[in-house]
């Protein structure tokens, strides 16, 4: 019918793969399913013809459950978007932030931060426009206001052809070599220092036959559905490639296991082209068909109506493909966030109050905190993790399956600029650090370390001039101007620490950092060390002391099956770290700074089979529940980085908005896993106001 209104052209139809335009874009399903369902149907019609609709007005009173990224991140899409609606985000503990956790750390001369979990962010590209448009929407909000701080001048961006994010390393066997940066090009030395290590380095052996033979390798079984990360890899690519690289990067990412990794969620554009392409070759589809163009219909559809709902305006300053964090770590992100929320009169925020029970009844879910306090609600988003949902949804069975999570050993250790008396790693630590795959032998890794990452090459500029000034330049000039600045903080800080104390929800205003630094400064004065005409810089870096910030990774899947008494103590965590640290680097100093934490159960492990789980999950929630609790966060939206966490909350927002997506993971339950990919000349909203 639509294709007969002319609103869908069909541009050529083959028995087995029918391909759809929908205004500039191709859309082809799955070669395995002949039909193109309805709803994609309707789907592809709304996006033709998308005009704003009214919000949803039975979205009175709405829950998030936790306050980490995904959380604070759907509260705030909520609040922006329904006017009508109060808000309350349930957490658990006493900070907000979840996995992304930055501690200020004070050293000899000043203060560093350590990362407890999260580090940087992925710089959006077009599947990221949900994280643009959130710091874009922040970034307005911050700088109609002249209290407070910009974000522009507390986003530290490395775009992609710096040293942090072009320069990374695998150690293999017992030494480090740089893998080939993207930006590399065909410049030299870099092609020189390229074609060196593929001769010479063992790390390479089997990868160039192993790509060259990828087209002869034979097609996927039909009856295949998934397969592990491993599986797949060695299939079509050969155990070097799996066990030296893949291995590597997945324990980058999820600490994990590829031999046990869903393919299909972890690298599903790999998996989509194997079965896309009627050759059966990945690297041909790849390289000779713009494979890497193809996009799930699920974030196609998201960031369409992103692009269109913002009006096609799009922010550019951050440069796509690189990867970026805060002056303050990555904790800015809650820091950002919480501002708005805190002071907006429809939002609450209820920390340490763990959900201990959901349900629902006559079209209102039910949740009750561990104080007893039960309130209902025309909606739900919960981002708990699924383990916590198992116990929270009476009688669920269907979370046990995507629960696992890794468990790992995060150590932070921090040594002073010229504390360390070796010529550290091949170039002298520089880029972002170094992985270590599953095929380096048990004598060169006894403590399972994952990789290890230098930290200070991903904190923006260090050392004092990085963070002095902050832009009040006459105040900053004297003594007395410095005397009236700390005297303004302090009052304003007691003032919101009275108003928060009396509950009257005002985020605290004053920047704490802001605040010691001129504490700092009037003591130079007094010391008389300080130059009035200092130059005055504002800050760009994390770290006010120059040094090497170092985090050693452990576990992870290595410790699969262990129990709470196996795990190393954080004592011995540090003492495995600088074995580690001895070992791969030849460092043999002692730190300044050395502190572990284990992050128990921080990151999902997608099984292979997951998207099937998943679609019972939908189904569970959905009969409990009606269309009335969505799901976020890392173990329902199949990637665990935190473009992807705002991205799956910006949709469970829009589903409730526009009364769409009953549980905001129906894509698992459609038969057609869609794709689709941009026509020759496409052009979308997103893109061009990009390059704008
Ligand atoms: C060590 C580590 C390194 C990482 N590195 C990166 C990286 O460099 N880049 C990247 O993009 N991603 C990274 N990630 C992934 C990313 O940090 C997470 O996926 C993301 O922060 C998850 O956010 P979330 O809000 O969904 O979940 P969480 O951060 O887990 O937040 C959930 C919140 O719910 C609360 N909660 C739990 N139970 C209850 C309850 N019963 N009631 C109320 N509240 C409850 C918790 O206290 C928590 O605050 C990393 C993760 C880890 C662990």
């Amino acid at each position: 019918m639509l294709l007969a209104a002319g609103r869908l052209t069909r541009r050529h139809v083959t028995s087995q793969q029918p391909l759809l335009q929908v205004g500039y874009v191709l859309v082809r399903p799955f070669t395995e399913y002949s039909s193109f369902p309805a709803d994609h149907r309707r789907a592809a019609e709304e996006l033709v013809n998308y005009k704003p609709i009214a919000a949803n007005p039975q979205a009175k009173k709405i829950a998030v459950l936790g306050g980490g990224i995904t959380g604070l991140a759907a509260a705030y899409e909520l609040a922006r978007t329904i006017p009508h609606a109060s808000i309350t985000v349930y957490e658990k503990s006493e900070r907000l932030g979840g996995w992304l956790n930055s501690e200020v750390v004070p050293v000899k001369g000043g203060e560093i931060i350590f990362e407890w979990g999260a580090r940087s962010f992925r710089t959006p590209r077009g599947d990221g426009l949900a994280t643009t448009m959130l710091l874009r929407h922040l970034l307005e909000e911050a700088e109609s206001s002249d209290r407070r701080p910009t974000i522009r001048n507390h986003i530290i961006a490395y775009p992609p052809g710096s040293g942090a994010a072009n320069d990374r390393w695998i150690y293999y066997p017992d030494h480090l070599v740089r893998l080939p940066g993207p930006k590399d090009g065909f410049k030299l030395p870099a092609l020189w220092n390229n074609i060196r290590s593929f001769i010479t380095e063992p790390i390479w052996r089997g990868v160039f036959m192993g790509m060259l033979s990828e087209p002869t390798k034979p097609g996927r079984d039909p009856e295949l559905k998934d397969e592990s990360v491993g599986e797949f890899l060695t299939r079509r690519f050969g155990s070097a490639v799996a066990d030296n690289f893949a291995s590597a990067v997945i324990h980058g990412i999820y600490a994990g296991d590829i031999y046990k990794l869903s393919v299909h969620t972890a690298m599903p554009l790999l998996s989509h082209l194997e079965r896309h392409s009627k050759e059966h070759t990945v690297l041909g589809e790849l390289f000779f068909n713009k494979g890497g163009a193809w996009k799930p219909w699920h974030d196609f559809v998201l960031r369409e109506l992103i692009a269109r709902k913002s009006g096609h305006k799009s922010a550019n300053y951050l440069e796509p493909g690189g990867f970026s964090t805060f002056t303050d770590g990555m904790s800015g992100w809650t820091r950002l966030l919480k501002y708005p929320l805190l002071n907006a009169k429809r939002v609450t925020i209820q920390k340490s109050s763990p959900v201990t029970s959901l349900s629902y009844k006559d079209s209102k879910v039910l949740v009750t905190d561990a104080s007893g306090s039960a309130k209902t609600f025309d909606y739900a988003i919960s981002t708990l993790p699924a383990k916590t949902m198992r116990t929270l949804v009476s009688g669920s069975r269907t979370f046990d399956p995507i629960a696992p999570a890794t468990t790992v050993m995060v150590v932070n250790l921090f040594y002073p600029e010229g504390s360390l008396t070796t010529a550290v790693g091949a170039d002298g630590l520089s880029g972002f650090g170094y992985l270590i795959p599953r095929s380096v032998p048990v004598e060169q890794n006894p403590e399972r370390a994952l990789g290890v990452i230098f930290a200070h090459n991903s904190s923006g500029d260090t050392g004092p001039e990085s963070v002095e000034g902050l832009g009040r330049r006459d105040s900053w000039q004297s003594p007395e101007g410095c005397q009236e600045v700390i005297e303004t903080l302090t009052a304003d800080q007691t003032e919101m620490t009275s108003k928060q104390s009396e509950g009257t929800q005002h985020a605290s205003l004053v920047n704490l950092r802001q605040l010691s630094a001129y504490r700092r400064r009037l003591d130079q004065f007094n010391a008389g060390k300080v130059r009035p005409d200092e130059k005055i810089i504002d800050r760009s870096g994390q770290d006010t002391v120059k040094g090497a910030k170092l985090t050693v990774m452990l576990g992870g899947h290595w410790w699969d099956g262990w129990s709470e008494q196996d795990y190393p103590s954080e004592e011995e965590g540090i003492q495995m770290a600088k074995s580690v640290l001895r070992r791969h680097l030849d460092i043999h100093d002692n730190p300044e700074v050395a502190k572990a934490k284990l992050q128990r159960d921080c990151i999902p492990q997608y099984p292979v089979g997951y998207r099937d789980y998943m679609a019972k999950v939908h189904e569970e929630i959905h009969s409990k529940f009606e269309d009335r609790l969505k799901l976020a966060g890392p173990f329902y939206q199949g990637a665990v980085g935190v473009n992807d966490c705002i991205k799956q909350a910006t949709w469970a927002a829009m589903a409730i908005r526009d009364n769409r997506d009953p549980t905001a993971i129906s894509r698992y339950a459609e038969k057609l896993e869609g794709w689709v990919h941009p026509g020759p000349d496409a052009q979308f909203p997103g893109d061009s106001a990009r390059q704008t």
